[in-house]
This record gives C-alpha cells, sequence and structure tokens, in this order.
C-alpha cells in the first residue's frame, strides 16, 4: 500500500462511523436489515460500504474457501439519490481502497456505467439500480445494497423499499442496509415490521449560532450576495457555504460576489469562490474538497447537493436563504414542473448542521425567525407524492408488479396521481384496458427516457426520421448546449445571440436542436469550433455519446434507422410529426386574444419559454416540459398543425373528459372537416 493509502486511513478512523465499526456489523450478521442514522460527514457513504465489503469477503472466504464462482456474487451495492455523488464518493473510495476507479471499486449512473468484471463495490444512483432488477429481479449480483440518504424518499428509493421487501424473503443471504441523516428512521424501521435494529451514530458536532433576518428579504440572491461579503469581511478564518437553487443562480452569484469582493480592493482578503451543481464537469466538482491555493477564504456556492450528499470540510459559516429548487405535481392537472420552494424545517436544521463539523460556527438564515416557526413544513413531502409516475409504473410493471395501486408503498401517492400515470400509460399505448404492458410498453421500458420521449423514438421509423428523432433525444438528455456569457459582457452576449440565430430554426426548438447536432458533427466534433459558436463542447460529446447508446437499444429492438431525404418537403415535417406521435398530451394551443398558451390537455395558461427560437406566435405548439418560474414557462416548442392532433392521435383528442374550451372547439371543426 502508498503512503496515501496509510495517510487516509488514519483519517478515516477519525470518523464517529469507525467508533460503532463493530456494533455495526455485529448487528448486520444477525439481522438482515439494519437502519444507520448519522450525523452528515460522520462517514456513512464512504465507510459503511466498505465496513460491509468487508465483512462479506470473510463469510465467503470462510464458508466457500477458493470457490471463484461464489466470489463473484459478492457485490455489494451502495445506492445514491444523485449522480454527482455517485461519481464523488466512489472516486473518494476508490483512492482510499487504493484502487482505480472503475476496476474494485465503480459508479453506474443513467448513460454511464463505471463499473467492471472485477467491481465489488459500485456506487449507483437508486434509479439505476431499479433498472437492473428488471433484468435481475432477486439482484443475485448483490451479496448487500445499502440505500443511502433515504431521508431524501426519491421515487425510486421508495420504489426499491418495496422491491427489497420482497426480494429480502426469497433471499435470506442478501443483507439490507438503510441509511439516513435524519432520525425519521424509525419509519424505516416501522416498515421492515420493527424487526430492523436502529443504531444510531452520534456526530461530533459544534455549536452553530443561528441568526436570523428582522425582515424577510425580497430578493433572496441580492441579499444572500452581501451576507456572504460581510462575513468575509467582518467574520474570522473559515470557510463559506451559501445555498442558492440552480445551476445559472449559482454561476450568476459567483461572479458577483467576486464582483463585490474586487471592488473592496485591499480592504479584504482574497476568496475563493466555488460553485458546484450537478451539471459541473467532475473535474470541476473535485474542487470543493481541495484546499483553497494561499490559505484563501472558501466560499462554496452549492445547490441543495452539500446539505447532505456530500460533506464539505472546513466549512464555518453557512447562509441559508431558505429556498430550493424541486419536482413539484399537481395531478389535477397533470403538470409537472421544476419550482423553486420553500425549504422544511429538516432541510434547514441539516443545513444549519454544515457550520459546525470541524469547529463552531455560524448560520444566517435570509428569514425571519417567525416564519421559520410558522411558514416552514416541518418536512418535504416525499417524492412519490409529488411526481408524475408514468417512467417509475413502465418500471414497475417490468418488474412483475401487476398491481401498482396496492403495492407495499411507505407513503402511497394521492389516488389522482396514480389514475393521472395510468392513464398516460394508456393513452401512449404502453397499458391495455386490463393494465397490462403492450408489446410497445415493453419496448419503451427498454429506453433510458420518459415515456413520451421513448414513444416518439419508438414510432420514428413509421415517420421515416428516426435517425433525426434519436439525435433530437440524445439533445433533450443532456443539460443546456447553448453557452451563455455572463449578463455584465454585453459584447459577448451579443455575440453568442448571433451564433445562437445561426442554428435556429423557425419552426421550432427540437428542430434547433438537431441542427446544432449537425453542425458538430459536419466540424468533426472540434472543440474551438464549439468554443468560437458559443456551444458547450461537453454537452455535445455526452449528447454524442447517449445517441450511441440509444441507437444500441434501438437495434436489439429492431427499430429500423432512415432518414426522409434532406431538402425534400417532408423532411421537417416528418420531424414534427413523430415528436407529435410521442408528445402529444403536451400541446397547446395559442388564445389570440391575449397572446398566451393553453394547455389542450387541461386549459392551463402557457407562455413561450424566452429561449424559444420560434420566431413567430404558432397556433399550436408541442413542448417539451414545463417550467414555472413566476409564472409558468413551456420550454423546447416546436410548431405543429391542428390537422396532425386528429390524425396521430385521435383516442386522446376525442376523450371525452377533456375540458370544454377554444382548442377544442377548433379541434372539433377539424374533425368535422376531415370527415
Ligand atoms: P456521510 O455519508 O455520513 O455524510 P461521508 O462518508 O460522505 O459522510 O464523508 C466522510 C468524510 O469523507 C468527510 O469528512 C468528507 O469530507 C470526506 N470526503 C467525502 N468525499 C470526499 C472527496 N471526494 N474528497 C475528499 N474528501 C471526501
Ligand atoms: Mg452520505
Amino acid at each position: 500500500y502508498s503512503q496515501n493509502f496509510h495517510r487516509i486511513l488514519d483519517q478515516r478512523k477519525t470518523l464517529p462511523v469507525w467508533q460503532h465499526k463493530e456494533e455495526i456489523l455485529d448487528a448486520l450478521r444477525k439481522n438482515q436489515v439494519l437502519v444507520l442514522v448519522g450525523e452528515t460527514g460522520s462517514g456513512k457513504t464512504t465507510q459503511i460500504p466498505q465496513f460491509v465489503l468487508e465483512m462479506m469477503t470473510m463469510t465467503v472466504a470462510e464458508t466457500t474457501p477458493g470457490d471463484d464462482k461464489r466470489r463473484k456474487k459478492m457485490m455489494v451495492g451502495c445506492t445514491q439519490p444523485r449522480r454527482v455523488a455517485a461519481m464523488s464518493v466512489s472516486q473518494r473510495v476508490a483512492e482510499e481502497m487504493d484502487v482505480t476507479l472503475g476496476e474494485e471499486v465503480g459508479y453506474t449512473i443513467r448513460f454511464e456505467d463505471k463499473s467492471g468484471p472485477k467491481t465489488v463495490l459500485n456506487y449507483l444512483t437508486d434509479g439505476m439500480l431499479l433498472r437492473e432488477a428488471t433484468a435481475d429481479p432477486l439482484l443475485r449480483s448483490y451479496s448487500a445494497i445499502i440505500l443511502d440518504e433515504a431521508h431524501e424518499r426519491t421515487v425510486a428509493t421508495d420504489i426499491l423499499f418495496g422491491l427489497l421487501k420482497r426480494v429480502l424473503r426469497s433471499r435470506p443471504d442478501l443483507k439490507l442496509v438503510v441509511m439516513s441523516a435524519t432520525l425519521e428512521a424509525e419509519k424505516f424501521q416501522g416498515y421492515f415490521g420493527g424487526k430492523a435494529p436502529l443504531i444510531k451514530v452520534p456526530g461530533r458536532l459544534h455549536d452553530v449560532e443561528v441568526l436570523y433576518t428582522e425582515e424577510s428579504q425580497r430578493d433572496y440572491v441580492e441579499s444572500a450576495i452581501q451576507t456572504v461579503v460581510q462575513v468575509h469581511m467582518c467574520e474570522g478564518p473559515g470557510d463559506v457555504l451559501l445555498f442558492l437553487t440552480g445551476e445559472e443562480e449559482i454561476e450568476d452569484a459567483c461572479r458577483n460576489i467576486a464582483k463585490e469582493i474586487g471592488n473592496l480592493g485591499g480592504q479584504v482578503g482574497p476568496a475563493t469562490i466555488i460553485p458546484l451543481y450537478s451539471t459541473l464537469p467532475p473535474a470541476l466538482q473535485q474542487k470543493v474538497f481541495e484546499p483553497a491555493p494561499g490559505r484563501t477564504r472558501k466560499i462554496v456556492v452549492s445547490t441543495n447537493i452539500a446539505e447532505t450528499s456530500l460533506t464539505i470540510d472546513g466549512i464555518v459559516y453557512v447562509v441559508d436563504p431558505g429556498f430550493v429548487k424541486r419536482k413539484v405535481y399537481d395531478p389535477r392537472v397533470g403538470a409537472e414542473s421544476l419550482q423553486v420552494t420553500p425549504i422544511s424545517k429538516a432541510s434547514a436544521e441539516q443545513r444549519k448542521g454544515r457550520a459546525g463539523r470541524t469547529a463552531p460556527g455560524k448560520c444566517y438564515r435570509l428569514y425571519t425567525e417567525k416564519s421559520f416557526d410558522k411558514d416552514l413544513q416541518s418536512q418535504t413531502d416525499p417524492e412519490i407524492v409529488r411526481s408524475n409516475l408514468g417512467t417509475t409504473f413502465l418500471t414497475m410493471k417490468k418488474l412483475g408488479i401487476d398491481d401498482l395501486v396496492h403495492f407495499d408503498y411507505m407513503d402511497p401517492p394521492a389516488p389522482k396521481t396514480l389514475e393521472r400515470a395510468l392513464e398516460m400509460l394508456y393513452y401512449l399505448g404502453a397499458m391495455d384496458d386490463e393494465g397490462n404492458l403492450t408489446k410497445l410498453g415493453r419496448i419503451m421500458s427498454e429506453f433510458p427516457l420518459d415515456p413520451q420521449t421513448a414513444k416518439a423514438l419508438i414510432v420514428s421509423p413509421e415517420f421515416n426520421c428516426s435517425n433525426e428523432i434519436l439525435s433530437i433525444c440524445a439533445m433533450l438528455s443532456v443539460p443546456n448546449c447553448f453557452v451563455r456569457p455572463p449578463k455584465g459582457e454585453a459584447r459577448r452576449k451579443a455575440a453568442a445571440d448571433e451564433a445562437r440565430a445561426r442554428f435556429a430554426h423557425i419552426e421550432g426548438d427540437h428542430l434547433t436542436l438537431l441542427n446544432i447536432y449537425h453542425a458538430f458533427k459536419l466540424n468533426n466534433e472540434d472543440p474551438s469550433w464549439c468554443h468560437e459558436n458559443f456551444i458547450n463542447y461537453k454537452a455535445m460529446k455526452s449528447a454524442d455519446n447517449v445517441r450511441q447508446q440509444l441507437a444500441r437499444i434501438m437495434s436489439r429492438c429492431s427499430l429500423r434507422m432512415c432518414s426522409t431525404e434532406f431538402g425534400s418537403r417532408d423532411y421537417y415535417v416528418n420531424i414534427r410529426k413523430a415528436i407529435l406521435a410521442g408528445c402529444f398530451m403536451q400541446v397547446a394551443h395559442l388564445e389570440r386574444s391575449t397572446g398566451r398558451y393553453l394547455t389542450v390537455r387541461d386549459n392551463q395558461a402557457v407562455h413561450l419559454h424566452p429561449s424559444t427560437c420560434l420566431d413567430h406566435n404558432p397556433q399550436w405548439v408541442v413542448y417539451n416540459e414545463c417550467v414555472v418560474t413566476s409564472r409558468s414557462f413551456i420550454r423546447t416548442t416546436t410548431d405543429i398543425r391542428g390537422e396532425w392532433l386528429v390524425d396521430i392521435a385521435p383516442h386522446f383528442y376525442e376523450m371525452e373528459n377533456f375540458p370544454e374550451c377554444e382548442a377544442k372547439r377548433v379541434l372539433k371543426t377539424l374533425y368535422k372537416n376531415r370527415r
């Protein structure tokens, strides 16, 4: 072992979970399920899987010496709700074990598998473990499963709970550890009939002083920036962690903090400002763990990911504006969107805890104490009660869970939500009248895409454009491919807008994405071409990679690769029709008098997102998603024709419970004319 190994080992041994190692392993030897609660940073994610691996290796060596076949089944799997956590933690653990990432220790996230035949410890997203279960229902490649961050209560983790409860009965040899950062753990224990022991690992928390604002803040981002600058000016040594809600907000805030500190000139020392969010390239993500150059103060501006998923050492000051971006689903209208919403009390307490890991700290809450007491919910609702369950239901069906309504949910979704998801799969043709998966439904579940996008791809050969829809699907599955220069840089911003206009297809954003993909390939995937055209090279490479993976699944499902002749009048028409064939439930109709759009499905008022390339207001648009900020926007929109709706999705558009509205009247006329 290298010197580094021993240095890290000494560090590891100081983590609180090490004091409970024997207690934990002993409990796991005697029981099939163990619930472990530990303060964030106590070493759960990095250490427990290694302990379990060590124990499983010893057990196997004792019972079946020299049996290599048996040895292969020893894998320990540790789930993470967040991709970044799976990547970052596996890298750390590989270093701790002195091995190369991708060999003994690996990770698996959607569209990226960094595990191999040698892998004995794999960190994977909860969604990926669910997918693995569709091919291997008893999870035979694992000897132990660790459900980490169970308090996050993602849909995938919740389904895994139900699934594992069943698997544990058929596999007495399988061990399960449920790990969580909050005391809600009694609920997990109860779910397994109270038989699972509960072990609590106390953290080594120092006191954290909480400071509230006197009044509620009008602009939380501005207020956060001022607070961070104040802390940097007036407070003693220690790093700062600011929680914001998303990539754009974080990048803007980082720039503004740097500018403000710069303006102070020599009055304050320099600071190192580090953004942290899930779409950040892994090499940059790793930066938050490194000490700041020249022992300057580190200011980390992060999404919720730093709340419990990743532990950053050295934080003394936490700035908490009290907001988080999360999925919100309204089953009455059937729309799922990402919204900035107030955090829960439990979240606020977690955030505060981040300040007291290494020394006494301070937590600045940018809301009033009264607001904390009165306005914040005590816990966040589990995701399952605020999600569109379409994709999840496809997976569950494929797992052989026939009765989706009476599944053993820890918290069952609202009846309306269940109904909506079943209805969607039925209209997409994925489920029949009896609620069984159809052949189409089975093919849909092969693709790591939402059901609508999967359907567009599967039917695209019928529209003679599978090559193009494949590229569009790949582009839709990566984050924004446009590079946006910051607000201040007017000249570069103009150049970026100009570049963007060159790719714009006036009939829609889906077609614009296709143009960009084609241009990228025509220019031999050249990074400098991307740079000149304000295109995100990394995003494009990852889209290209996703495209290859989807193409392999298509070939496995015998779906034909084809294109309409470029330049023919039908080239774009066919593409637009194929998109509609999957996304016919996401259509909006222009209300001439107001200029806004109304969704056809539920008559909700929405607006074209400012990023759209459409240069006009089409009468009908198909959209990829709904984002709600100050108002509801539909993003990635393409011009379609009402007549196509009548042809492509008559069963949906004839449905009776569709609201009475102008769009419906227009459609009725179109139907009549057709007859
Ligand atoms: P928990 O899961 O209980 O919150 P972790 O196992 O994630 O705790 O973290 C334990 C320790 O490992 C922390 O001190 C953290 O800073 C350190 N650590 C985790 N990931 C990394 C990394 N990628 N690089 C350096 N240190 C890390
Ligand atoms: Mg953890």
